[in-house]
């Protein structure tokens, strides 16, 4: 049976499949150095998991305290290794990227001190935890001082600026790496390493921590092989592998993990609590798989980049920029092909393929949103996924796919609607 009539089958039209063959076969360079980054990771963590002797009986769930919980242990200790950091925090009761980011600011942070964000706003979830939004149980409410020096104008750091906001105060400075849902560049691991350097250089002790988030594994460095005291993500995205169904990681110096240990159980227990419930063969087998999953969406990205550029969309980044994070914006311009896009997602997904996305007006935004997610994991983000305000410019942002197949499936079934839609012409 010919390629062609799955496809078909799927409801490709021979158009689509011949414009997607195209764009595919101008690629083969891009992918081979995707791939060649994928290798080099792969070796990475096995390389961690031989040097941590990693064996069967790590893989049994602990209850209760989680007492001498050999697996967990073990798993920190790799992620360690992976990261070339001296400790590391790897837990399911870090429930997401914004908790583990919350834990490692609020146990390293004392009242009087003052936060540092020098690459701009962070990311939306964080306004609530730092108090840039007024919340309950902010960082502000404890007496931690927030302040902020925005890009310049072509998107690059504001070394001036940044100098002058260092004071005797300054405890932590918080870069992030992605850009999320922003339009500002996402910074690759040699910039975040140049911008750690110059505000080491000021003031030694200050501790810089990287919010890792959609970064990890994307190039062969992370933020911890160039200065950074903390990197932090989630593992429902890059380092869960899509096996993981919940879970964050804190990895850095000792003593700043320890702290940030303190704040997530309690003052005296830390790092040796917390027992593991039976997810530890998840997180070690996803973290094994990441370099190969993170490899599939980026050629997802970097695909539907070339198909859309192609056609005249505007895309960030575009075809030919190297890439450091998997996420991957197109703007349509108008609220119709948005939704189509999304309503492709879904149609393509393993999960949920049956249901049609529709805007809607969502808690805490200010203009509906469309969302398009069949995922095993609720929320996974490292699952082909794809989401969208219904407001000017009508971008919508789309990641993951934990195969390059299936992201593929995904964006040719994309570009079908569209053209149902009449809304483009192949
Ligand atoms: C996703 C993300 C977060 C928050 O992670 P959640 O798991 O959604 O809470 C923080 N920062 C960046 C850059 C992200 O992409």
């Amino acid at each position: 049976m010919e390629i062609d009539s799955i496809y078909e089958e799927l409801g490709i039209s021979r158009s689509v499949l011949d414009f997607g063959t195209k764009i595919e076969g101008k690629l083969k360079a891009r992918f081979e150095e995707i791939d060649k980054n994928a290798e080099f990771n792969q070796m990475k963590v096995i390389k961690a998991m031989q040097e941590n002797r990693v064996s069967d009986i790590h893989f049994a769930a602990t209850t209760g305290y989680g007492y001498n919980d050999l697996g967990r242990d073990t798993l920190e200790a790799v992620y360690a290794s992976v990261f070339h950091t001296e400790s590391a925090l790897v837990r399911p009761n870090l429930i997401s990227g914004t908790h583990a980011l919350s834990i490692a600011l609020s146990g390293n942070l004392r009242p009087g001190d003052e936060l540092l964000s020098p690459a701009g706003k962070p990311y939306d979830t964080l306004e609530e935890v730092i108090g840039i939004r007024e919340s309950v149980g902010s960082l502000k409410e404890y007496g931690v001082v927030y302040r902020q020096v925005d890009l310049l104008p072509d998107g690059t750091f504001d070394y001036e600026s940044i100098e002058k906001a260092i004071n005797e105060k300054t405890r932590l400075v918080t870069i992030q790496r992605s850009k999320g849902y922003d339009t500002r560049p996402t910074f690759s691991v040699s910039q975040i390493g140049e911008l750690i350097a110059f505000i080491k250089n000021i003031k030694p002790e200050i501790i810089c921590m990287v919010d890792n988030c959609y970064g990890e594994f994307v190039e062969r460095m992370e933020p911890s092989d160039v200065g950074a005291d903390m990197i932090v993500g989630s593992l429902i995205k890059n380092p869960g592998g899509g096996l993981a169904p919940i879970g964050g990681y804190i990895a850095g110096r000792t003593d700043c993990i320890d702290r940030a240990s303190y704040r997530l159980t309690a003052p005296g227990l830390g790092k040796e609590v917390g027992a593991s419930l039976g997810l530890n063969q998840s997180f070690y087998q996803g973290l094994f798989l990441s370099p190969t999953v993170v490899a599939g969406a980026l050629k997802g990205a970097v695909f539907a980049a070339n198909v859309y550029e192609s056609l005249g969309f505007a895309v960030v980044p575009d075809g030919r920029q190297s890439r450091h994070d998997i996420i991957q914006a197109v703007t349509f311009g108008n609220p119709e092909g948005v939704i189509a896009f999304c309503q492709g997602i879904q149609a393509a997904a393993p999960v949920d393929s049956f249901v049609t996305p529709e805007p809607w007006d969502m808690p805490g935004y200010d203009a509906p949103v469309i969302m398009a997610a069949g995922a095993f994991v609720q929320g996974s983000s490292i699952e082909l996924s794809a989401d969208a305000p219904i407001k000017p410019p009508y971008a919508v942002y789309f990641q993951g796919g934990l195969t390059w197949y299936h992201a593929k499936l995904g964006i040719l079934m994309s570009l079908q609607k569209l053209l149902d839609a009449g809304l483009i012409v192949l």
